[in-house]
């Protein structure tokens, strides 16, 4: 079946509107779509709903235990600073390995408004996997999104 199907209509398309070749990014566009679309038929063909369905619950759960397993949460940034005092004849004011601290400020926002708080190393310590935790949480509710979907996706497509 040669010179039939997409491609050579793809090709008449892009002879017949193409003459200034500034639609190549609108063909490349096209092309991936078209891709994209076929791939998508096949994946939809090849896996049933059941098992789509199961899977996407087999990985909620995996996410909710990820989630129970969350101690510390806080949002925001924690800042490692070094100062300068001020003082005449401290060293800090020409050596910058002399100058004073660290200090640690952890910023964040609360009730809509950016807070600075200066916190102690071992603060800081438990603030840094408190942060971590949260960007990992918020990570597992995307991916609990989207698992939530192909399950709803699912149980809709075996209703039909
Ligand atoms: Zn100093």
């Amino acid at each position: 079946m040669r010179g039939s199907g997409p491609s050579r209509s793809l090709c008449r398309l892009k002879r017949a509107s193409c003459a200034g070749g500034a639609c190549g990014p609108f063909m490349l566009s096209l092309l991936l779509t078209t891709t994209l679309l076929l791939s998508t038929a096949t994946f939809m063909a090849t896996r049933r709903p059941e098992t789509i369905a199961k899977q996407a619950r087999e990985r909620i759960a995996r996410i909710r235990e990820a989630l129970a397993r969350i101690d510390y949460l806080c949002s925001g940034t924690l800042l490692e600073r070094t100062k300068m005092c001020g003082r005449p004849g401290c060293a800090c004011a020409q050596d910058p390995a002399a100058r004073h601290g660290p200090y640690f400020e952890w910023g964040h926002m609360r009730t809509g408004k950016l807070v600075h708080r200066q916190v102690s190393g071992q603060h800081a310590t438990a603030l840094r996997r408190a942060i971590n935790n949260y960007r990992m949480a918020r990570k597992l509710l995307r991916d609990w999104e989207v698992e939530t979907e192909r399950l709803i996706d699912a149980e809709q497509n075996r209703q039909a």
